[in-house]
Order: structure tokens, then C-alpha cells, then sequence
């Protein structure tokens, strides 16, 4: 089964974590791919391994909150590929501290990040897509996103916005055939979440109804499903990958 074969997808953030596995399962599927973090030295793991499953594989230094180099990496991309069918946005980081404690900075930097990096980045691709008139978009939310979490203002609110901005999109672009959907991870195991404090960690799990973290290659298959024309009516939603931790 090769669902998004031949298709161009886009991945931000594609260097480890949930990005990398969006990445490896996109490829299995048959996607030849456009990845993006950073620094493009970062890729090279994730880049090997989509290489190796017969894909073409192209790296861009690309950090997501920059507009000129987001416009400047799109369009390089088109040039590079010819097209672009698929967008993930994926690129996030966390600042966690109570809100009374939280600086403008740690605020200003999160939302940078996980709202307006995914707003730049959809208004470029946008574009491509609209002259296409196909394509499909799917922005990493967050479950914390629709229930608020203590330590998490900046995120929470950054997730919440990223919900937002998927349904308007979608109404916005779904004239043109460009689908726009979330898919919300609960606790899955990466990076960002080693780096909790082990009672944390205790205490989400315990929210859990599975009883254990979510792989990232979990969230990844779900961002196939939405990537791919057999989500091909499935427009605006937000998918929670979460055991049951939010019904
Ligand atoms: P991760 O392991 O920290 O990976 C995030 C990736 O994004 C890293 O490669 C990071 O590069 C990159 N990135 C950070 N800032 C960027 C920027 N300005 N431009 C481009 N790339 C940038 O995190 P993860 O756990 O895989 O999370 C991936 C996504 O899933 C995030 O949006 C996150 O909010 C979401 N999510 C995660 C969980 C979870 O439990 N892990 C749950 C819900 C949602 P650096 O090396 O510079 O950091």
C-alpha cells in the first residue's frame, strides 16, 4: 500500500521526534520529501532513513519563524520538486513555567514558534497549493490545546490558536481542494517529554486510559491518514492520538 505515492510533502521540525517519524512513515507511504529544521545538518538521520526506502529526499535549513526564509525555502522547494502535496506542521517547543512566573520572552518565543511558524509557512505553501488546486495540510496541536494544562500558558494557548487557525483554513481553502486538518498528540514518548520531572510524568500517565506514553510513530500514522486521499473528505478536524486521555 503506497497511498502518497508520488506525492511532495513538507515537514518542519523534521529532525527528531514526532517529526522524524511523520517523516519515516510519509516515505514508507511512497511521499518523496522536502525536510526542514533549523539547521539542515540535523536531517541527516532522518533524511538516511527516508533515502533508504527508495524516496527522493531534500534537507533545508529552515527555522520557522523567519518570513523572508520561509518565502525564500518554499519557493525552493517548488523549484526543487516541481510541487508541493503536502504540508506538515510540525516544528514546537515548550517553555513551561506557572503564568506568574512566566516572562514576556518565554510567551513571545512559543507562540513565535508553534503559531506564527505555522501561519507562515501555510500562507507559502498556500500559495503553491491554490495554483495546484490540490493539497493537503496538517498542523501538530496538542491535546493540552483543548483542555488547558498548569505550567503551559504559552503552549497551551499557542495549540489552542493552532486548532483555530486549522478550521479557518480549511473554510478558506477547501474551495481550491486543499484540505486542512490537526492531528492533537496526548503524552508521547520524545525529546520534549524525556525532560519532564518523573512525577509529571507519573501523573499524565495516570490520565492515560491505555496506561501507557504514546510512540511517535503512532502520531505519524494518523498524519498519513489525513495527508493521504483517503481522508479525502475529512476537512477542518482535529484528530486527538491520545489512548483516551481527552474523550
Ligand atoms: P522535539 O523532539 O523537541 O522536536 C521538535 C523539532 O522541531 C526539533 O527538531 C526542533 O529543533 C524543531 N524546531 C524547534 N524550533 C524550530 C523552529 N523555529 N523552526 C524549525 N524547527 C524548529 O518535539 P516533539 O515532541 O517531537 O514535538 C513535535 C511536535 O509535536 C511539536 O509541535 C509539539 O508541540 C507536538 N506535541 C508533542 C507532544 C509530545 O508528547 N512529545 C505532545 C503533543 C504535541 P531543535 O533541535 O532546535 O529543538
Amino acid at each position: 500500500m503506497m497511498p502518497l505515492k508520488d506525492k511532495i510533502a513538507l515537514v518542519t521540525g523534521a529532525a527528531r521526534g514526532i517529526g522524524q517519524a511523520i517523516a519515516w512513515q510519509l516515505a514508507s507511504q511512497g511521499a518523496d520529501l522536502a525536510l526542514c529544521d533549523v539547521q539542515a545538518e540535523w536531517l541527516e538521520d532522518t533524511a538516511a532513513q527516508a533515502k533508504a526506502l527508495g524516496r527522493r529526499v531534500e534537507s533545508y535549513a529552515l527555522d520557522v519563524v523567519n518570513a523572508a526564509a520561509v518565502t525564500e525555502i518554499v519557493a525552493r522547494i517548488v523549484a526543487d520538486f516541481g510541487r508541493l502535496d503536502v504540508l506538515v506542521n510540525n516544528a514546537g517547543i515548550t517553555r513551561d513555567t506557572l503564568l506568574v512566573r512566566m516572562t514576556e520572552e518565554d510567551w513571545d518565543a512559543v507562540l513565535d514558534i508553534n503559531l506564527k511558524g505555522a501561519f507562515l509557512v501555510t500562507k507559502a505553501v498556500a500559495k503553491q497549493m491554490m495554483k495546484q488546486r490540490s493539497g493537503a495540510i496538517v498542523n501538530i496541536a496538542s491535546v493540552v490545546g483543548l483542555t488547558g494544562n498548569a505550567g503551559q500558558a504559552n503552549y497551551t494557548a499557542s495549540k489552542a490558536g493552532l486548532m483555530a487557525l486549522t478550521k479557518t483554513a480549511a473554510k478558506e481553502l477547501g474551495g481550491r481542494n486543499i484540505r486542512v486538518n490537526a492531528v492533537a498528540p496526548g503524552f508521547i514518548r520524545t525529546a520534549m517529554t524525556d525532560k519532564l520531572a518523573e512525577p509529571v510524568k507519573a501523573a499524565m500517565l495516570k490520565l492515560v486510559p491505555l496506561g501507557r506514553p504514546g510512540e511517535p510513530e503512532e502520531v505519524a500514522q494518523a498524519v498519513a491518514f489525513l495527508a493521504s486521499d483517503a481522508a479525502s473528505y475529512v476537512n477542518g478536524q482535529t484528530l486527538a492520538v491520545c489512548g483516551g486521555m481527552v474523550g
